[in-house]
Protein backbone atom coordinates (compact mmCIF):
# COMPACT_ATOMS: atom_id res chain seq x y z
CA UNK A 1 0.00 0.00 0.00
CA UNK A 2 2.97 2.46 0.87
CA UNK A 3 4.52 1.89 -2.82
CA UNK A 4 1.44 2.28 -4.47
CA UNK A 5 0.50 5.44 -2.62
CA UNK A 6 4.23 6.69 -3.25
CA UNK A 7 4.60 5.18 -6.70
CA UNK A 8 1.03 7.08 -7.06
CA UNK A 9 2.60 10.60 -5.49
CA UNK A 10 5.71 10.45 -8.23
CA UNK A 11 3.41 9.60 -11.63
CA UNK A 12 1.06 12.70 -10.39
CA UNK A 13 4.00 15.10 -10.03
CA UNK A 14 5.50 14.10 -12.71
CA UNK A 15 2.35 14.36 -14.67
CA UNK A 16 1.73 18.13 -13.30
CA UNK A 17 5.42 19.12 -14.28
CA UNK A 18 4.68 17.97 -17.86
CA UNK A 19 1.42 19.96 -18.01
CA UNK A 20 3.17 22.92 -16.34
CA UNK A 21 6.45 22.56 -18.88
CA UNK A 22 4.05 22.32 -22.16
CA UNK A 23 2.40 25.69 -20.96
CA UNK A 24 5.63 27.42 -20.48
CA UNK A 25 6.53 26.29 -24.05
CA UNK A 26 3.19 27.58 -25.62
CA UNK A 27 3.84 30.71 -24.32
CA UNK A 28 6.80 31.18 -25.33
CA UNK A 29 6.15 29.98 -28.66
CA UNK A 30 3.32 32.02 -28.83
CA UNK A 31 5.37 35.27 -27.28
CA UNK A 32 8.13 34.92 -29.98
CA UNK A 33 5.80 34.59 -32.74
CA UNK A 34 4.35 37.98 -31.38
CA UNK A 35 7.48 39.48 -30.97
CA UNK A 36 8.04 38.50 -34.62
CA UNK A 37 4.93 39.45 -36.35
CA UNK A 38 5.18 43.07 -34.60
CA UNK A 39 8.55 43.65 -35.73
CA UNK A 40 7.85 42.51 -39.47
CA UNK A 41 4.83 45.03 -39.25
CA UNK A 42 6.52 47.93 -37.79
CA UNK A 43 9.46 47.01 -40.17
CA UNK A 44 6.81 47.47 -43.08
CA UNK A 45 5.07 50.25 -41.37
CA UNK A 46 8.20 52.03 -41.26
CA UNK A 47 8.80 51.14 -45.28
CA UNK A 48 5.86 52.22 -46.41
CA UNK A 49 5.15 54.93 -44.17
CA UNK A 50 6.01 57.96 -46.58
CA UNK A 51 4.24 56.28 -49.32
CA UNK A 52 1.16 56.21 -47.03
CA UNK A 53 1.26 59.83 -46.16
CA UNK A 54 1.96 60.54 -49.46
CA UNK A 55 -1.98 58.95 -50.47
CA UNK A 56 -3.55 60.26 -47.49
CA UNK A 57 -2.57 63.87 -48.54
CA UNK A 58 -3.73 62.50 -52.34
CA UNK A 59 -7.08 61.36 -50.70
CA UNK A 60 -7.83 64.61 -49.26
CA UNK A 61 -7.54 66.45 -52.69
CA UNK A 62 -9.10 63.58 -55.20
CA UNK A 63 -12.02 63.57 -52.29
CA UNK A 64 -12.84 66.58 -52.61
CA UNK A 65 -12.59 66.90 -56.06
CA UNK A 66 -14.98 63.34 -56.43
CA UNK A 67 -17.62 66.01 -54.20
CA UNK A 68 -17.92 69.09 -56.15
CA UNK A 69 -17.86 66.46 -59.39
CA UNK A 70 -21.62 65.38 -57.87
CA UNK A 71 -22.57 69.06 -57.43
CA UNK A 72 -21.34 70.22 -60.88
CA UNK A 73 -23.58 66.97 -61.46
CA UNK A 74 -26.72 68.33 -59.64
CA UNK A 75 -25.95 72.03 -61.21
CA UNK A 76 -26.56 70.61 -64.71
CA UNK A 77 -29.90 69.16 -63.83
CA UNK A 78 -28.64 65.64 -63.18
CA UNK A 79 -29.98 63.81 -60.03
CA UNK A 80 -27.98 62.40 -57.71
CA UNK A 81 -30.00 59.84 -55.63
CA UNK A 82 -27.26 58.80 -53.92
CA UNK A 83 -24.56 60.53 -53.00
CA UNK A 84 -22.03 58.49 -51.15
CA UNK A 85 -22.40 55.84 -53.80
CA UNK A 86 -21.39 58.70 -56.78
CA UNK A 87 -18.77 60.11 -54.87
CA UNK A 88 -17.16 56.79 -53.89
CA UNK A 89 -17.36 55.59 -57.72
CA UNK A 90 -15.24 58.93 -58.62
CA UNK A 91 -12.66 58.56 -56.22
CA UNK A 92 -12.12 54.94 -57.01
CA UNK A 93 -11.88 56.40 -60.76
CA UNK A 94 -9.69 59.14 -59.38
CA UNK A 95 -7.85 57.18 -57.35
CA UNK A 96 -7.01 54.27 -59.94
CA UNK A 97 -5.37 56.84 -61.71
CA UNK A 98 -3.11 57.96 -59.38
CA UNK A 99 -2.22 53.79 -57.79
CA UNK A 100 -0.12 54.30 -61.31
CA UNK A 101 1.57 57.58 -60.93
CA UNK A 102 2.58 55.88 -57.12
CA UNK A 103 3.71 52.82 -59.01
CA UNK A 104 6.24 54.46 -61.02
CA UNK A 105 7.36 57.23 -58.74
CA UNK A 106 7.69 54.31 -56.07
CA UNK A 107 8.07 51.60 -58.12
CA UNK A 108 5.12 49.60 -56.05
CA UNK A 109 2.44 47.74 -56.71
CA UNK A 110 -1.00 49.78 -54.83
CA UNK A 111 -4.26 49.10 -55.01
CA UNK A 112 -7.14 50.80 -53.24
CA UNK A 113 -10.90 50.42 -52.92
CA UNK A 114 -12.94 53.71 -51.23
CA UNK A 115 -15.18 51.96 -48.27
CA UNK A 116 -16.99 54.71 -47.09
CA UNK A 117 -17.62 58.33 -47.59
CA UNK A 118 -19.48 59.85 -44.91
CA UNK A 119 -20.44 63.44 -43.06
CA UNK A 120 -18.25 63.47 -40.07
CA UNK A 121 -18.55 65.11 -36.39
CA UNK A 122 -18.00 68.41 -37.84
CA UNK A 123 -20.73 69.60 -41.21
CA UNK A 124 -17.48 71.11 -42.95
CA UNK A 125 -15.60 67.99 -43.20
CA UNK A 126 -16.31 64.83 -45.19
CA UNK A 127 -14.28 61.66 -43.92
CA UNK A 128 -13.40 59.40 -45.93
CA UNK A 129 -12.16 55.58 -45.39
CA UNK A 130 -10.00 54.00 -47.81
CA UNK A 131 -8.40 50.29 -48.26
CA UNK A 132 -4.88 50.55 -49.15
CA UNK A 133 -3.00 47.41 -50.42
CA UNK A 134 0.60 47.24 -51.92
CA UNK A 135 3.56 45.00 -52.49
CA UNK A 136 7.14 45.78 -53.13
CA UNK A 137 9.54 43.05 -53.80
CA UNK A 138 8.76 40.33 -50.96
CA UNK A 139 7.03 43.04 -48.63
CA UNK A 140 3.26 43.55 -48.59
CA UNK A 141 1.06 46.15 -46.74
CA UNK A 142 -2.76 46.06 -46.13
CA UNK A 143 -4.13 49.60 -44.53
CA UNK A 144 -7.54 51.52 -43.97
CA UNK A 145 -6.60 54.87 -44.81
CA UNK A 146 -8.86 57.47 -43.07
CA UNK A 147 -9.06 60.92 -44.38
CA UNK A 148 -11.24 64.40 -44.26
CA UNK A 149 -11.60 66.74 -46.70
CA UNK A 150 -13.33 69.98 -46.35
CA UNK A 151 -16.95 71.39 -48.05
CA UNK A 152 -15.79 75.03 -47.75
CA UNK A 153 -15.80 76.66 -50.65
CA UNK A 154 -18.03 74.23 -52.73
CA UNK A 155 -21.56 75.43 -54.27
CA UNK A 156 -24.48 74.56 -51.93
CA UNK A 157 -26.83 72.38 -53.90
CA UNK A 158 -29.66 72.13 -51.68
CA UNK A 159 -31.53 74.65 -53.42
CA UNK A 160 -31.19 74.13 -57.13
CA UNK A 161 -32.04 70.33 -56.20
CA UNK A 162 -35.07 71.03 -54.45
CA UNK A 163 -36.64 73.32 -57.05
CA UNK A 164 -34.72 72.16 -59.98
CA UNK A 165 -32.50 73.95 -62.50
CA UNK A 166 -36.33 74.42 -64.53
CA UNK A 167 -37.40 76.70 -61.22
CA UNK A 168 -35.82 79.97 -62.69
CA UNK A 169 -33.22 79.93 -60.08
CA UNK A 170 -30.07 81.94 -60.63
CA UNK A 171 -26.60 81.43 -59.19
CA UNK A 172 -24.05 84.62 -59.69
CA UNK A 173 -22.20 86.89 -57.98
CA UNK A 174 -21.70 83.71 -55.30
CA UNK A 175 -25.45 84.37 -54.85
CA UNK A 176 -28.96 82.01 -55.27
CA UNK A 177 -31.06 84.51 -56.91
CA UNK A 178 -34.55 83.12 -56.53
CA UNK A 179 -36.59 85.35 -58.38
CA UNK A 180 -40.38 83.84 -58.17
CA UNK A 181 -38.98 80.08 -57.60
CA UNK A 182 -38.94 80.25 -53.72
CA UNK A 183 -42.76 81.83 -53.56
CA UNK A 184 -43.77 79.38 -56.39
CA UNK A 185 -43.07 76.56 -54.26
CA UNK A 186 -44.26 78.03 -50.84
CA UNK A 187 -47.31 78.70 -52.89
CA UNK A 188 -47.44 74.75 -53.94
CA UNK A 189 -46.80 74.00 -50.33
CA UNK A 190 -49.42 75.86 -48.89
CA UNK A 191 -46.89 78.10 -46.80
CA UNK A 192 -47.91 81.70 -45.20
CA UNK A 193 -47.32 84.52 -47.57
CA UNK A 194 -45.24 83.58 -50.45
CA UNK A 195 -44.81 86.87 -52.18
CA UNK A 196 -42.55 87.77 -49.79
CA UNK A 197 -40.16 85.44 -50.55
CA UNK A 198 -40.15 86.65 -54.20
CA UNK A 199 -36.38 87.76 -55.25
CA UNK A 200 -34.97 86.34 -52.27
CA UNK A 201 -31.26 85.60 -52.26
CA UNK A 202 -29.02 83.17 -50.67
CA UNK A 203 -25.21 82.96 -50.20
CA UNK A 204 -23.94 79.98 -52.86
CA UNK A 205 -20.60 79.11 -51.88
CA UNK A 206 -20.06 77.37 -48.32
CA UNK A 207 -18.61 79.92 -45.97
CA UNK A 208 -18.29 78.69 -42.09
CA UNK A 209 -19.38 81.73 -39.86
CA UNK A 210 -16.48 82.59 -37.93
CA UNK A 211 -18.80 84.49 -35.19
CA UNK A 212 -19.01 81.60 -32.87
CA UNK A 213 -20.75 81.23 -30.39
CA UNK A 214 -23.64 82.52 -32.47
CA UNK A 215 -25.45 84.31 -29.91
CA UNK A 216 -22.96 87.08 -30.75
CA UNK A 217 -25.24 88.04 -34.05
CA UNK A 218 -26.89 90.31 -31.73
CA UNK A 219 -23.77 92.20 -31.52
CA UNK A 220 -23.50 96.02 -33.41
CA UNK A 221 -22.50 95.13 -37.08
CA UNK A 222 -22.79 91.21 -36.40
CA UNK A 223 -25.31 90.15 -38.50
CA UNK A 224 -24.61 92.94 -41.63
CA UNK A 225 -21.45 91.27 -41.79
CA UNK A 226 -22.72 87.75 -41.57
CA UNK A 227 -25.21 88.44 -44.24
CA UNK A 228 -23.30 90.19 -46.76
CA UNK A 229 -20.03 87.82 -46.29
CA UNK A 230 -22.69 85.06 -46.76
CA UNK A 231 -21.79 82.61 -43.95
CA UNK A 232 -23.24 79.30 -43.16
CA UNK A 233 -23.85 77.81 -39.72
CA UNK A 234 -23.67 74.74 -37.92
CA UNK A 235 -27.17 73.21 -36.99
CA UNK A 236 -28.39 70.06 -35.48
CA UNK A 237 -31.73 70.53 -37.69
CA UNK A 238 -30.05 71.91 -40.77
CA UNK A 239 -28.36 69.39 -43.54
CA UNK A 240 -25.30 67.69 -44.12
CA UNK A 241 -23.47 68.57 -47.44
CA UNK A 242 -23.94 64.99 -48.62
CA UNK A 243 -27.90 65.12 -47.89
CA UNK A 244 -28.00 68.04 -49.49
CA UNK A 245 -26.53 66.93 -52.30
CA UNK A 246 -29.44 64.39 -52.82
CA UNK A 247 -32.30 67.13 -52.09
CA UNK A 248 -32.58 66.66 -48.82
CA UNK A 249 -33.86 69.57 -46.28
CA UNK A 250 -33.20 67.39 -43.14
CA UNK A 251 -31.34 64.72 -42.10
CA UNK A 252 -29.94 62.65 -39.19
CA UNK A 253 -26.34 64.31 -39.35
CA UNK A 254 -25.29 66.99 -37.93
CA UNK A 255 -25.38 69.49 -40.54
CA UNK A 256 -25.70 73.37 -41.19
CA UNK A 257 -27.92 76.15 -42.36
CA UNK A 258 -28.16 79.76 -44.35
CA UNK A 259 -30.57 82.71 -44.23
CA UNK A 260 -32.63 83.31 -47.09
CA UNK A 261 -33.47 86.96 -46.94
CA UNK A 262 -35.98 88.37 -48.60
CA UNK A 263 -36.32 92.09 -49.51
CA UNK A 264 -39.82 93.32 -49.35
CA UNK A 265 -41.75 95.93 -48.46
CA UNK A 266 -44.52 93.36 -46.50
CA UNK A 267 -44.68 93.49 -43.36
CA UNK A 268 -46.74 90.14 -42.73
CA UNK A 269 -45.71 86.83 -40.95
CA UNK A 270 -44.13 84.22 -43.76
CA UNK A 271 -42.28 81.03 -43.60
CA UNK A 272 -38.98 81.40 -40.95
CA UNK A 273 -36.02 82.06 -43.11
CA UNK A 274 -33.45 79.42 -41.78
CA UNK A 275 -33.01 76.74 -44.70
CA UNK A 276 -34.26 74.08 -43.09
CA UNK A 277 -37.32 75.99 -42.52
CA UNK A 278 -38.42 77.27 -45.69
CA UNK A 279 -37.10 74.02 -47.73
CA UNK A 280 -38.17 71.34 -44.58
CA UNK A 281 -40.10 72.33 -41.13
CA UNK A 282 -42.29 75.14 -42.49
CA UNK A 283 -42.59 77.01 -39.42
CA UNK A 284 -43.30 80.66 -39.00
CA UNK A 285 -41.67 83.82 -38.07
CA UNK A 286 -41.40 87.39 -38.46
CA UNK A 287 -39.86 90.10 -39.42
CA UNK A 288 -36.71 91.68 -37.19
CA UNK A 289 -37.64 95.08 -38.22
CA UNK A 290 -40.50 95.28 -40.06
CA UNK A 291 -39.87 98.63 -41.91
CA UNK A 292 -36.96 97.05 -43.26
CA UNK A 293 -37.01 95.89 -47.03
CA UNK A 294 -33.71 93.46 -46.30
CA UNK A 295 -34.87 92.27 -43.03
CA UNK A 296 -34.42 88.65 -41.97
CA UNK A 297 -37.70 86.66 -41.21
CA UNK A 298 -37.16 84.59 -38.19
CA UNK A 299 -38.96 82.78 -35.75
CA UNK A 300 -38.54 82.68 -31.94
CA UNK A 301 -35.92 79.56 -31.67
CA UNK A 302 -33.55 81.00 -33.96
CA UNK A 303 -33.75 84.51 -32.40
CA UNK A 304 -32.38 82.97 -29.43
CA UNK A 305 -29.89 81.17 -31.34
CA UNK A 306 -28.52 83.99 -32.77
CA UNK A 307 -28.97 86.19 -29.89
CA UNK A 308 -31.64 88.77 -32.10
CA UNK A 309 -33.97 88.59 -29.27
ZN1 LIG B 1 -23.16 84.16 -39.08
ZN1 LIG C 1 -26.96 64.15 -43.84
Amino acid sequence: MKIDSKGNIIVGTTAILILALFLVCIFVITTINYIESENIDSKSNDNFKYIIDDYKKNIEISGRQSIAEATDKVFKGIPVSNSEKEIKKNLDKKLNEKNKEFSEKYNINLQSETISVKTSDSPWKILFKVKLTGQKDNEKFSRIIEQNSSVEGLRDPLPIVKLTVLSGILTYDDTYHYGTALSKYMLLNNLKSPESYIEATAPLIIKKCPYDPYIHHGDPGVLDDCLNKGYFHESADGSCYLCRLEGEGKCPHYGFEVFIQTHTPLKEESISCSDHVVFNDHYTGEKIDPDDWNSLILDNSHRKKYGLV
